[in-house]
């Protein structure tokens, strides 16, 4: 816990190391241009930092694409399908085979979609692709509870709960970790967020899914802290339903459009609560009666966003020839390096990580619990230290490994422990 020069500068030394090796560092430069290396920006994971694609697509889309072609671009440019076509792109980087995922709206609009079609799916018939047979929900006991992570991000909590008014069914607010022991004949539907938002705990997918599948209901995963940092393997998994926004380590750009993923066996019993036109089987028919269309484009509803789309599909080529694997690698070497340079910096008892040690349990962020977090984050950021701040007493730290550096770690770490110390010097009770 000194602080003397020597042991200072070790975890400097250590990092400038461990940048040398990184096999990702080269992809920070893609992100240049835009002060980047004036801040340590850690918190790529609430918005993601500018891509330096994306810019001139956008100019080009918006100056060829609307300007000159105008109305022909939903076809010549590709514009009508590509929900689905960004969707595959976004599908790779969370192990969906491509048809499974379609772009568009917002992740609070997607977990609607998705709970009202989980609860459907458990009542008209289970799980298996038929919609019959030993996993089928149908025709057993009434299914009329929805459980839901209790720690959940507030939108899916608020929107579980307008779903649930809407089917039928009550939410059942759970820990993540108890739900596979809870869920049965009851469950209409599961919404389990994959990396809890505040303290970054990653939670049991794999088994989650699996006992959700025994007792016949399917389980929505929400991704939004997950996709771009970790690999997620909906298809390995039998995972039904996912969404997430692109926003975040994705770094699609402000209000991005989300994503919705619906396991290819059960599209056909994806029955959306958004019925819009764009998820008709012949939308240029106009017809008065709704069909739905085949595969993912079920999950579409009205006209796409194609400024905030295709600023994301720019976004993603930063991912082209990347495997998930070595960026989750560096995310957790990322982590444990920056919860060793808080310990050897910060002082004791001054700031308490509620991010779990285990790599099994962690996602790509480190929240530190400090009674004055709302000040202390202010100062960071005074600093050039961007994390953010969560509400009661929760210092954020996101890290987003295609262009955070270890280097940007020992420096938050150091600026963090400056500023403790000085709060505490300057006659802060303790
Ligand atoms: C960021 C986040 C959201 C955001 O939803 P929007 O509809 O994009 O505002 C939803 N859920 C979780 C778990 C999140 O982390």
């Amino acid at each position: 816990m000194s602080d003397t020069g020597t042991e200072a500068m070790e975890p400097r030394a250590e990092a400038a190391k461990l940048d040398e090796s990184d096999e990702l560092r080269g992809k920070r430069a893609e992100f240049s241009g835009y002060g980047l290396d004036e801040v340590v920006y850690l918190d790529g994971n609430s918005l993601g930092a500018l891509h330096r694609a994306v810019p001139g697509r956008l100019a080009e889309v918006v100056e060829h694409e609307w300007g000159r072609l105008r109305i022909r671009s939903w076809d010549e440019s590709g514009w009508w399908t590509a929900p689905e076509r960004v969707g595959d792109r976004v599908g790779r980087l969370v192990g969906a085979a491509p048809g499974q995922v379609v772009v568009g709206d917002s992740t609070s609009v997607n977990v609607f979609k998705a709970v009202v079609a989980a609860v459907r799916i458990a009542r008209g018939g289970g799980l298996s692709d038929t919609g019959a047979g030993p996993e089928s929900g149908g025709g057993g006991p009434a299914r009329d509870e929805i459980l839901v992570d209790a720690a959940t991000f507030p939108t899916d909590g608020y929107i579980a709960e307008s779903a649930a008014r809407m089917t039928g069914c009550a939410v059942r607010p759970l820990p993540a970790a108890g739900i596979p022991a809870a869920v049965g004949a009851r469950t209409a539907a599961v919404l389990v967020n994959h990396v809890d938002y505040r303290t970054g705990r990653l939670h049991d997918l794999p088994g989650t899914t699996a006992a959700a599948r025994a007792a016949g209901a399917p389980v929505v995963w929400d991704l939004c802290h997950s996709v771009g940092a970790l690999p997620v393997e909906l298809d390995a998994h039998g995972v039904d339903l996912a969404v997430g926004c692109t926003y975040k380590f994705l770094g699609g750009g402000p209000g991005s459009p989300a994503f919705l993923y619906v396991r290819r066996g059960l599209q056909p019993r994806f029955d959306s609560p958004l019925p819009g036109w764009n998820s008709h089987a012949d939308p240029f028919a106009m017809a008065s009666g709704y069909a739905p269309a085949e595969g993912a484009v079920r999950g579409r509803v009205g006209t796409p966003d194609i400024l905030s789309m295709l600023a994301l599909d720019a976004a993603l080529d930063v991912w082209d020839g990347v495997s998930v694997e070595s960026v989750r690698a560096k995310s957790l070497a990322l982590t444990d390096f920056f919860l060793r340079c808080v310990a050897a910096y910060v002082p004791a008892g001054r700031a308490e990580s509620i991010t779990p040690a285990a790599h099994a349990e962690r996602g790509s962020q480190v929240a530190l619990r400090c009674p004055d977090a709302g000040d202390v984050m202010a100062e960071l950021i005074r600093r050039g230290v961007v994390g953010d701040y969560r509400r009661p007493d929760v210092l954020r730290f996101g890290f987003a490994p295609l262009y955070t550096r270890f280097a940007d770690a020992e420096r938050a770490a150091r600026v963090l422990a400056e500023v403790l110390t000085e709060a505490r010097g300057g006659g802060a009770a303790d």
